[in-house]
């Protein structure tokens, strides 16, 4: 039996007549012969309405209760996806994760897959079902309850899904026609990779191109899965899309393959803290207790013993990373004058295995931002990547010099 996942994002289910268009690409998928695992996203918004109604109830939610709300959009895909086959008399059933079972870990609103046991939907398979419907984004937790996987995590449930039942084949069906080498609603000149390598996938993804969750990436790069990201709104095509493979498999190569941002940053500095061993685990450790991600930091220079902290994350964490460090302080483990945010920032990177190696990368990253008047505010460097922190304002702009003089609308040469 040959198994193939296709998993169909929010624009792609956003009204019935997109869920019904979607059915008649997994009818053609039946036709070919293949037993499909289709996991749905909710309808576009429907997520946000969701976590917008928590927040406004419980700015600082108990993550249980955020599951409970914000995992029910896919159940109502799921649902409606199986009506619609069934309407095409095809044999579909829809699944939701605590009925697979996916399991999970118990971190609410962030959960982890650890195990998809394939019997219940083999067996069913065996039987008369083609077509497995799953909500994306949910699983069982270790704990009982229903939890999900972060946002975007559709993605790693669909790249889950083949690994677990050996698929032909991952398709991730989008609103665009594949991955390019930045987002297209910023620049129309970003152009569509027909291949990446899962390692510029990985980084791309994990700076802020959501167009695949990082963690699907991680998991399809672990598991070999053939993952293809492509749109549902074209033409069938069997060749269509972007590829996201092995190093080797890649023809053309830039040094710069990609540019990614993260729009929603936020700067928080702890100005004058104890510079002493033990100082920065003081810090960190309940920030992350407190589900805060930290992703860039940077300790300033010391002076009489007193240093400023400074680190990034998602401004909506501002008010998780306060408290934090306020009861950190109301508790005697760090002391502080000052806890400044600043609101108003975003991260640009760039991104390319290229940059192994070729040097000079970060210096030309830096004097065209330098060019159109640009102030860096924080950077951080690994083997493929430079991301730097700046004000939103110009993020855009950013991007699109950034694209220009790495000329990455043309392709690379023969790698
Ligand atoms: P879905 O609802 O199908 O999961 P997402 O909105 O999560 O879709 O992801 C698709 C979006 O990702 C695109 O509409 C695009 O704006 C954005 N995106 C960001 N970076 C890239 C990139 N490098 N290539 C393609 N799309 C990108
Ligand atoms: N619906 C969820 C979200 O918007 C999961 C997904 O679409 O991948 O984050
Ligand atoms: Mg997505």
């Amino acid at each position: 039996m040959s198994i193939l996942v296709m998993k169909f994002g929010g624009t792609s289910v956003a009204n019935l007549d997109r869920i019904a268009r979607a059915a008649k690409r997994v009818a053609r998928e039946v036709a070919n012969g293949h037993r499909v695992i289709v996991i749905v996203s909710a309808m576009s918004g429907r997520t946000n309405e969701l976590v917008g109604w928590v927040e406004e109830t419980a700015p600082l939610y108990d993550a249980r209760e955020y599951d409970t709300v914000v995992s029910s959009g896919e159940q109502v895909t799921a649902g409606l996806m199986a009506l619609r086959l069934q309407e095409m008399d095809i044999c579909a059933r829809s699944w939701l994760g605590w009925q697979v079972p996916v399991l999970t870990t118990s971190d609410h609103a962030a959960a982890r897959i650890t195990d998809i046991p394939t019997e219940n939907i083999l067996a069913k398979f065996d039987e008369d079902m083609q077509v497995a419907v799953v909500a994306g984004f949910q699983g069982l937790g270790a704990d009982g309850r229903i939890t999900t996987l972060g946002r975007g995590g559709s993605d790693t449930t669909a790249v889950a899904f083949a690994a677990a039942f050996d698929a032909v084949r991952c398709d991730i069906y989008t609103d665009v026609d594949g991955v390019y080498t930045t987002d297209p609603r910023l620049t129309d000149k970003a152009r569509r990779l027909d291949r990446i390598a899962f390692e510029e996938m990985l980084e791309l993804a994990s700076l802020g191109a959501k167009v695949l969750q990082t963690r699907s990436v991680e998991l399809a790069m672990r598991y070999k899965v053939r993952l293809r990201v492509l749109s549902s709104f074209e033409e069938y095509d069997p060749r269509a899309g972007t590829l996201v493979c092995d190093e080797e498999d890649i023809v053309e190569q830039n040094v710069v393959s990609g540019v990614a941002y993260q729009r929603d940053e936020a700067k928080m500095t702890l100005i004058s803290v104890a510079d002493r061993p033990g100082i920065a685990a003081a810090i960190f450790v309940p920030l992350a207790e407190a589900g805060v991600n930290v992703d860039m930091i940077v300790q300033n220079i010391s002076e009489e013993g007193r240093t400023d902290m400074t680190f990034s994350c998602p401004v909506n964490q501002v008010a998780r990373a306060r408290k934090a460090m306020e009861s950190a302080r109301d508790a005697g483990a760090i002391n502080f004058h000052d806890l400044v945010a600043d609101t108003e920032v975003a991260k640009v990177s760039v991104v390319g295995i290229g940059m192994r190696s070729q040097s000079g990368v970060a210096a030309k990253m830096f004097r065209v931002l330098a060019q159109e008047g640009i102030n860096i505010k924080v950077i951080t460097t690994s083997e493929i990547k430079i991301s730097v922190l700046i004000d939103r304002k110009y993020m855009e702009l950013a991007v699109q010099a950034l694209h220009d003089a790495f000329e990455l609308e043309k392709p690379g040469s023969a790698a």
